[in-house]
């Protein structure tokens, strides 16, 4: 405690913008009040509220109900959808840094508290010492009374702070991890996106360069699907989808990587896999899908089979990321072109 000399600095609380802090705070408690389930969309939707933004304010306002977590959700949709991600892991990384710093000002603050009551005890032992009648040793041991019962009083409440920035910690860091995670999952049926696997496939192409192990690529494509969809409906298509993807995450190994690429297309990447590998692989996951029956869950009738095409290609070392896809996809083409429901590898 010797850098805080009690008598050089007044005490001081803890010195946090309460701006942020105050926001979130009114944004959990709304969420608690209303019941609702605090996820990061939520979180973001109030918080915008009471940072004021003008769009959510006057569109949460007019609502003629109490907002539930459906309309909390189309609410997010409208005004903080997709491209407001990147902005919510900002805003939540901040929340963060100023949670902790508001934690680091209520441990100096304890500090301070602690060395200015330790001042006070100074004084208190002197005029002890130095008492001549009843009276002063009265006085003396009633300042130090006095000074206890404030030091534990203030304790308490330092206590309660803590406590509750440090709640306030984990739940942040929670929402965090989530919307990065969903912000790399495909939201229909829970593989990698897109996004993850462009870097997932840029990591590994800087391994393999670096001297790493062979490195394929199996591009998918589910065969007549756009006649799928027109006979049974979109949603059935949906559970499709979901059912190759479950086949597909079923048939690999752990070290690879499984991604919905688009649409109907998914992507496999194979790390330290030669050809031969991961065509074996490949045409293994095309006959699991082919020996899936397809059920429609809503009536339990029997939609028959459903095949996928391939194309696999093995990187070659130097070649762009372009190059390698435009490969796969290319031997892709040819799996189509001569007769679908079969896997081709890439010259
Ligand atoms: P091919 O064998 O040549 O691949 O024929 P295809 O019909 O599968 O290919 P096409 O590219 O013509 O059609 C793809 C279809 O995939 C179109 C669309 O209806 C469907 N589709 C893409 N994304 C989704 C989705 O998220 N859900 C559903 N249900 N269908 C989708
Ligand atoms: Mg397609
Ligand atoms: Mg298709």
């Amino acid at each position: 405690m010797s850098e805080h000399p009690s008598e050089a600095r007044p005490a001081k609380a803890a010195p946090v913008a309460p701006r942020v802090r105050d926001l979130a705070r009114q944004a959990m408690e709304k969420i608690e009040m209303l019941g609702l389930e605090p996820t990061p969309q939520v979180y973001e939707l109030w918080f915008r509220y009471f940072q004021g933004d003008p769009e959510i304010k006057s569109a949460i306002d007019a609502h003629p109900s109490v907002l539930d977590e459906a309309a909390c959700h189309k609410f997010y949709k409208r005004f903080l959808s997709e491209t407001a991600r990147a902005d919510a892991i900002r805003t939540i990384s901040d929340h963060i840094q100023q949670a902790i710093s508001d934690l680091a000002g209520t441990i100096d603050s304890v500090k301070s508290m602690t060395s200015d009551y330790g001042g006070s005890l100074n004084d208190v032992s002197e005029k002890i010492k130095n008492a001549e009648t009843l009276e002063e040793l009265a006085d003396a041991v009633s300042s130090i009374v006095e000074d206890t019962r404030m030091m534990l009083e203030k304790n308490q409440n330092l206590e309660y702070e803590l406590t509750s920035s440090s709640t306030q910690v984990a739940e942040l860091k929670k929402n965090l991890d989530n919307v990065k995670k969903e912000a790399l999952t495909d939201g229909l049926t829970n593989l990698s996106n897109r996004k993850a696997f462009d870097k997932q496939i840029r990591d590994w192409i800087s391994d393999a360069d670096a001297g790493g192990g062979a490195l394929c690529l199996l591009m998918i494509d589910i065969d007549h699907f756009k006649k799928f969809n027109d006979t049974y409906g979109h949603q059935v298509g949906d559970q499709v989808l979901r059912l190759v993807a479950r086949t597909l995450t079923d048939g690999i190994k752990g070290g690879d990587f499984a991604a919905r690429f688009g649409g109907e297309e998914f992507a496999i990447i194979f790390p330290n896999t030669p050809l031969s590998g991961a065509e074996r692989v490949a045409d293994s996951l095309r006959r699991a899908v082919e020996n899936k029956e397809v059920v429609n869950k809503n009536n339990n009738k029997t939609l028959g089979r459903i095949t996928l095409s391939g194309g696999v290609a093995e990187y070659v070392k130097g070649e762009s990321v372009t190059s390698f896809i435009d490969r796969a996809d290319a031997a892709l083409y040819e799996a189509k072109h001569t007769g679908r429901n079969r896997i081709k590898s890439a010259k």
